[in-house]
């Protein structure tokens, strides 16, 4: 578990799982980003990792092997939704996710902590007004949670 104080609001975050979308968060073109495996094995440690996909570049499975987590291939249509209910499932209270997409908006919306990230895909402005935290990249979003006291920093009223 990752427990982070927000000072100013009385709230304490407890957080459980960690719902990760692939392609543009942890993945550019398809391929898992250079750090990003070892970083996830490390927060594996305190969270429960979901990798949820559509599988657009294909070959998802090969790149998370070695990561201790549940990988979700979503199929079909409506798969905002599908991945807003995969979180309502584990308990958004508990749950933290991080994404990029416009498909990641009600997810980031829902869950305890929602991390939109930016890079090479860029971000939708929907999923960003969504979050409660904006990173610019990956390897930065899951340092926060690996040193929740800079959440708390940014969390903080
Ligand atoms: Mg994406």
């Amino acid at each position: 578990m990752i427990e982070i104080d927000v000072p100013g609001t009385g709230e304490k975050l407890s957080l459980e799982h960690l719902v990760l979308d692939f392609n543009g968060t942890l993945a550019v073109d398809g391929r898992i980003k250079p750090g990003v495996a070892d970083l996830l094995r490390e927060l594996a440690a305190r969270v429960q990792i979901h990798i949820l996909t559509a599988g657009t570049f294909g070959g998802v499975e090969t790149q998370v092997e070695g990561i201790p987590c549940v990988l979700k291939v979503l199929s079909g249509q409506g798969q905002t939704a599908q991945k807003a209910e995969y979180v309502a499932a584990l308990g958004a209270g508990r749950t933290a996710c991080i994404g990029n997409g416009r498909n990641d908006r009600e997810m980031l919306r829902q869950a305890r902590l929602g991390i939109a990230v930016i890079q090479e895909e860029g971000a939708a402005i929907d999923s960003l007004t969504a979050a409660d935290v904006v990173c610019l990249d990956i390897a930065v979003a899951l340092r926060l949670l690996l040193h929740p006291l800079r959440l708390t920093a940014t969390l903080r009223v």
